[in-house]
């Protein structure tokens, strides 16, 4: 099994050190740990977004990215065994290309996350911003709000930045539950356009096990999404638990593996920003 969407202690809202995960990793057997700390560079939302340094908040335009890598490597050495990636998770806006592009360029990552968590610098993954993102959204429709979220998706996909896309039907979580039936329907009737254009771009799609435990059945995409982008010919797929703590490591991966078995797939393993069948 591989993990490719981990939280380690950089990330602000998770707890537990890279050292600690991957002592978790090898004890419930995986063979790839790929750290994916949170890069939210939107400078609207820099009082909210920090990396976390040594128990001290950082800018996310800090020098942070020097401490990590020091950390993935130091857990190289000492877990021999399991192979440990450096990876990341980037916040996507369209108005943040430049930014985001500077800071893939300066850094030898093997594993890029892409992933649409505000819109106009609004979380709408956070509970904390479910007010904020009510005020300014509710108002504009459910078909406005669906059509712009996957514009953005579909920006993402046609930055050529990321070799994945995140949990790609988050909005499964706080956003479609304030809207009648019009935003799935919507969001139905752009899936098979969306995923024909990122499967064109070449950038792969999660299977991110969260949502399993938030009680759903389904992870994020659910399977019907899934096999959508997989006759959309996406033809990358990963798997993570986005686990933010350690005891969460791993877990629905099982259920990942078998929904992308059913689809002819296996999970991609990626070197250096590159998918391949590396063991
Ligand atoms: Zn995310
Ligand atoms: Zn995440």
């Amino acid at each position: 099994m591989v993990d490719y969407h981990v939280h380690p202690d950089f990330s602000h809202d998770a707890e537990g050190s890279i050292g600690e995960f991957c002592a978790r990793a090898v004890e419930i057997g995986l063979d790839e740990i790929c750290f994916t700390t949170h890069y939210e560079p939107d400078p609207a939302r820099s009082d909210i977004e920090h990396v976390r340094v040594n128990g001290r908040m950082q800018p996310v335009a800090s020098d942070w990215p020097d401490a990590y890598f020091a950390a993935i490597q130091a857990a190289r050495v000492k877990f021999p065994g399991l192979v440990v990636l450096a990876g990341v998770e980037v916040g996507y806006d369209p108005g943040l290309v430049g930014t985001i592009s500077d800071f893939l360029s300066r850094h030898p990552f093997d594993f890029v996350l892409g992933a649409v968590h505000s819109l106009d610098s609004i979380c709408l993954t956070s509970k904390d911003e479910l007010e904020r993102f009510k005020t300014e959204f509710l108002r504009r429709g459910p078909e406005a709000v669906a059509e712009r979220y996957f514009h953005d998706v579909r920006s993402a996909a046609g930055s050529q930045l990321f070799d994945c896309l995140a949990h790609l039907d988050i909005y499964r979580k706080y956003i479609q539950p304030l809207f009648d039936s019009r935003f799935t329907q919507t969001a139905n009737s752009l899936l098979p356009s969306v995923l024909k254009f990122v499967a064109e771009s070449g950038t792969g799609i999660e299977v991110n096990t969260s949502a399993l435990r938030r009680g759903n059945a389904e992870p994020y995409p659910e399977s019907r999404i899934l096999k959508l982008a997989k006759d959309a010919g996406v033809q990358v797929f990963t798997t993570g638990s986005d686990s933010h703590r350690p005891a969460d490591l791993g877990k629905g991966l099982d259920v990942a593996a078998q929904m992308l078995e059913g689809l002819g797939v296996e999970p991609a393993r990626f070197r250096n920003r590159r998918a391949g069948n590396l063991v």
